[in-house]
């Protein structure tokens, strides 16, 4: 099947119906999630290629609700290398982190126990669901509030979190399992491949604002960018899981 082909049948292609300014509100209503959860690590990085593991030295995270397009809540906290605790001169250039904010900051397995406080937080206070893989694909029921994840590429939950928990065997929640991969989202749906965050943004006439590489600002403007994407008539779905099917219930409990 071709590419056009398997995206028109996922939804994700523009539907040309949908792309004027004056069907913003309909567009925006056909969304399977409330809410998206947007996350942008950065990590411990050199400038010439070494085999040294990388590890997160910024875990931010911010809520969207897709009907209005504001962010309604945020996580953030700077985190401690272990394995390599002193920067690179690189890495502070390139993210603008420095070695007192991840000295402040909290070891990943205490930002992983904060960040699940947090969700449960969103889970009580706004009646948000994590939906597990097998019931994905089930219409949700009217009273429950759909969330997932997305960020820009699979990098940072496919490679970045997940390598680094397990070489630290640390326990990862199991709702960071699945994710919406918004840059390949945004090839399929726009049929053109964006020279970075910044540059599909550009594409569409939007202004990257603060500091490209801080993880807080990164996560903003990819929420920016998916908010646009769904004016468009972009229907957010998960692209990517890590799960194995198992007979669990249908929705996620945060631990
Ligand atoms: P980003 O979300 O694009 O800021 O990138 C996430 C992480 O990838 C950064 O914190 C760096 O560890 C790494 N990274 C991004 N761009 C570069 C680059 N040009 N050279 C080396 N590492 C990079
Ligand atoms: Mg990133
Ligand atoms: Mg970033």
């Amino acid at each position: 099947m071709s590419t056009k082909k398997l995206a028109k049948e996922l939804g994700l292609l523009r539907q040309r119906s949908q792309t004027s300014a004056g069907t913003k509100k309909s567009a925006v209503s056909n969304q399977m999630f409330s809410h998206l959860i947007v996350i942008d690590f950065e990590s411990t990085c050199w400038r010439e290629k070494t085999n040294y593991s990388q590890e997160i030295i910024e875990f931010p995270a911010v809520l969207l609700n897709t009907s209005t397009g504001e962010i309604e809540s945020e996580f953030h906290t700077y985190v401690q290398p272990q394995e390599h605790p002193i920067l690179s001169k690189f890495c502070t250039e390139l993210t603008g982190i420095t070695q007192r904010q991840v000295e402040a900051g909290i070891p990943l397995q205490i930002c992983l126990s904060q960040f699940s406080r947090w969700l449960q937080h969103l889970q009580r206070e706004m009646g948000l669901v994590f939906p597990s893989s097998q019931h994905r694909s089930s219409e949700p029921s009217p009273s429950q509030k759909q969330c997932t994840f997305l960020t820009w590429s699979d990098w940072d939950l496919g490679v970045c979190l997940q390598y680094e928990c397990k070489r630290k065997q640390l326990h990862k929640p199991d709702v960071l399992n699945s994710w919406i991969d918004l840059r390949s989202t945004y090839r399929l749906f726009y049929d053109r491949k964006p020279k970075g965050l910044n540059g599909a943004l550009q594409d569409l006439g939007i202004q990257f604002s603060g500091r490209e590489h801080s993880g807080l600002d990164d996560s903003r403007n990819t929420a920016k960018l998916a908010s646009r994407m769904m004016r468009d008539g972009c229907v957010m779905k998960i692209t990517r899981s890590l799960e194995r099917v198992s007979g669990r219930s249908a929705t996620h409990s945060i631990s």
